[in-house]
């Protein structure tokens, strides 16, 4: 979903709000925009969504997961600021399921209307689709090719296509927002600006006269979003993609903007945040150029880029976020990647010129 392994902290953001939401209750955070949580069964525990009241309608921005629980709090938040007026708009920041969880749901039983980039609609319904089908072989290839052992591509077989468990469907037709678009979400205009590499089409919402805006996942304050090469686009540069979109933000956002986060509390630091997140992945790729000296697979370089314990209910994070390091390295024309007869990818850094 959203955590990768990484923690990382910055000493210098600011956070304005001291209490977070009860379950089911808002918190307001400026005119109109208000803060909601609702749990997660992860060690991430929560996700924050946003509701924002306008004259005659509400907006809120992302769902929580699938759950029957969330469905309740959904149930008492509805009954105590829904009935005066409806929830007209779901606006998604992206197709992770934490996210998008119950966009089927809401938008089914409060007649809400669907917006959402194409590329995260599209890719949550080719998820849905090969939900409870079997892992294809270009999949295990992919793994296989990261150094994981047959165990290993055992489980990761046995475990697939399990999206569905948390995403209980999607409306059939939707609203397309796309970057630069301007959006009415209650009283005001909101600038749409899109990101890419922790997911492939990510929207933020950034209201110029409030100053704040909606990050989803793209600015988180404590933990470093997940950042993976998947199995379907083995050749792609998502670190690169994620590094781009981190500059973008710095380039559009003011520094004072106020932050409001799917996870942890909302924040103002926004320049800082996003110069860390540089910083630190460019960092962990210098160390890379170290460690590949001599060559190494994926699976080998996890002690380098996190502190945490890989285990099986990490390993595949930890392996698409070190291939998405690698290939960046590779595409930088930094190191070079080399397939075994056993069908396992070696990376090793080039020598310096003329060395
Ligand atoms: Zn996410």
């Amino acid at each position: 979903m959203s955590e990768s392994s990484k923690i990382r902290r910055d000493a210098n953001l600011n956070y304005p709000f001291e209490n977070t939401p009860e379950p089911g209750e808002l918190v307001n955070i400026v005119k109109g925009v208000n803060w909601l949580r609702m749990p997660l069964p992860f060690s991430l525990n929560h996700i924050n969504l946003w509701a924002i009241e306008g004259v005659d309608d509400w907006t809120i921005v992302d769902t929580g997961l699938a759950s029957d629980e969330t469905i309740e709090l959904w149930q008492a938040v509805h009954a105590k600021y829904g009935s005066s007026k409806p929830f007209k708009n779901l606006f998604i920041t992206h197709m992770h399921p934490d996210h998008i969880g119950l966009a089927g749901w809401l938008t089914r039983t409060y007649k809400a209307e669907l917006s959402i980039t194409r590329s995260e609609y599209l890719t949550c319904r080719h998820l849905l689709d090969y939900s409870h089908k079997e892992a294809p072989q270009e999949a295990i290839d992919f793994y296989r090719a990261a150094g994981l052992d047959e165990e290993q591509l055992e489980n990761y077989q046995s475990q697939f296509g399990g999206f569905g468990k948390f995403v209980r469907g999607l409306p059939h037709s939707y609203r397309r927002l796309t970057d630069g678009q301007i959006v009415k979400m209650g009283n005001h205009s909101w600038l749409v600006i899109v990101g890419s590499g922790h997911s492939t089409e990510h929207a933020c919402f950034y209201c110029e006269e409030l100053n704040v805006i909606i990050s989803g996942d793209q600015i988180l304050p404590t933990i470093s979003s997940n950042v993976s090469l998947r199995a379907t686009e083995p050749y792609e540069n998502p670190l690169q993609d994620w590094l781009d979109s981190c500059q973008k933000l710095i380039d559009e956002l003011p520094a004072d903007v106020l932050v409001l986060p799917s996870h942890g509390k909302p924040f103002v630091g926004a320049h800082e945040r996003l110069n860390g997140l540089i910083n630190e992945h460019e960092s962990d790729m210098e160390k890379l150029k170290v460690e590949c000296i001599n060559p190494k697979r994926a699976i080998d370089v996890f002690p380098i880029l996190f502190r945490a314990k890989i285990d099986r209910n990490n390993l595949l994070m930890a392996t698409g976020e070190s291939l998405a390091h690698l290939n960046c390295l590779v595409a930088r024309g930094e190191m070079n990647v080399t397939m075994d007869d056993n069908g396992v990818n070696y990376y090793q850094t080039k020598s310096e010129q003329g060395a």
